[in-house]
């Protein structure tokens, strides 16, 4: 089975990367990629462990990017970053840019909850290990420890709703933008989980198809259709769309830890073939074999 889209505590999974790669082993789990959001922090450990439980490990990246949709809207898009040079110092500064601004967010929205709730900003740093990328699954495991909400998907459907009054959206860098850099990195990107928040009542004939070819044109490789949070009607249109365009579809869990989010190892998969096609395409890291 190949998963290609997991995360370590390294963001906001509740594994280590070794205990990440041990539940892959266990879920029969044989090629893993480590995509934690913007950082490749937890490659090493994960590709050590792969070598210790007979994983194979893909190092990937969840890249935070950021959309403009017309009418001064921006959506928020994942990018998946396969094998993209670790150091490449274009694709190094514009992730380190990220976690920063992802810290001051972070930080505003834990002084914003401080005013009703018994929460700082020192407790959510508690949430999670020195260095990892912070976002607000940790906010949201602060109110879990401080007994405020039962669990992190309570909290994300009230107090920390995009809509909600605590709630301070992040400066990411553009998707298209982001595509660019990831490619310049030799690496390969796919779409995750597209289409999310596609609100369920909409017509199927207003699917994004602007917003896609935009990405295709930047050099998108792929797109994550086999993903729980892609809404089942939007697939067939996606599935059309990749064909059309020779992109690749990948299948994945997005696995957060067993507490971290219901997603399963395994749950979705990618096969062979697509997994071939991601490692002809890639030259920026060799991946263990
Ligand atoms: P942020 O990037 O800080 O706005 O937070 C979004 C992150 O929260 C995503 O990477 C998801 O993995 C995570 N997330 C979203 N919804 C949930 C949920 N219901 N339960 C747990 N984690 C979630
Ligand atoms: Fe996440
Ligand atoms: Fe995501
Ligand atoms: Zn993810």
């Amino acid at each position: 089975m190949i998963d290609l889209h997991a995360h370590s505590n390294n963001s906001d999974g509740k594994d280590s990367p070794t205990e990440l790669v041990e539940n892959a082993a266990k879920a029969n789990v044989s090629v893993l990629a480590i995509t934690d959001h913007d950082t490749t922090a937890g490659w090493e450990e994960a590709i050590t462990a792969g070598s210790r439980f007979g994983v194979r490990i893909i190092p990937g990246i969840e890249v935070s990017t950021r959309q403009f949709v017309g009418n001064h809207r921006s959506i928020s898009v994942h990018i998946l970053a396969y094998l993209p040079d670790p150091a490449n110092s274009a694709l190094v500064a514009e992730l380190e840019k990220t976690r920063n601004s992802r810290i001051n967010r972070a930080k505003k929205m834990a002084e914003l909850l401080a005013v009703d709730y018994p929460i700082t900003w020192e407790l959510v740093l508690a949430e999670l290990p020195e260095g990892s990328t912070i976002g607000r699954p940790a906010i949201a495991d602060a109110l879990v420890t401080a007994g405020i909400v039962p669990n992190r998907s309570d909290a994300f459907t009230s107090i920390l709703h995009s809509q909600s009054k605590y709630y301070v959206s992040d400066h990411s860098v553009s998707t298209v933008e982001a595509i660019g850099l990831v490619r310049s990195a030799g690496g390969v990107s796919v779409i995750a989980h597209p289409l999310i928040d596609f609100p369920p009542g909409q017509a199927l004939q207003d699917l994004p198809a602007e917003f896609f070819s935009e990405l295709i044109s930047a050099g998108l490789n792929g797109i994550e259709i086999d993903h729980r949070a892609v809404p089942a009607r939007a697939k067939p249109w996606l599935r059309q769309l990749a064909l059309k365009h020779d992109l690749v579809i990948t299948g994945s869990s997005d696995y957060h830890g067993v507490d971290g989010k219901e997603n399963r190892l395994g749950e979705n998969s990618t096969s062979e073939q697509m997994l071939q096609r991601i490692l002809d395409q890639a030259t920026g890291f060799e991946p263990p074999l």
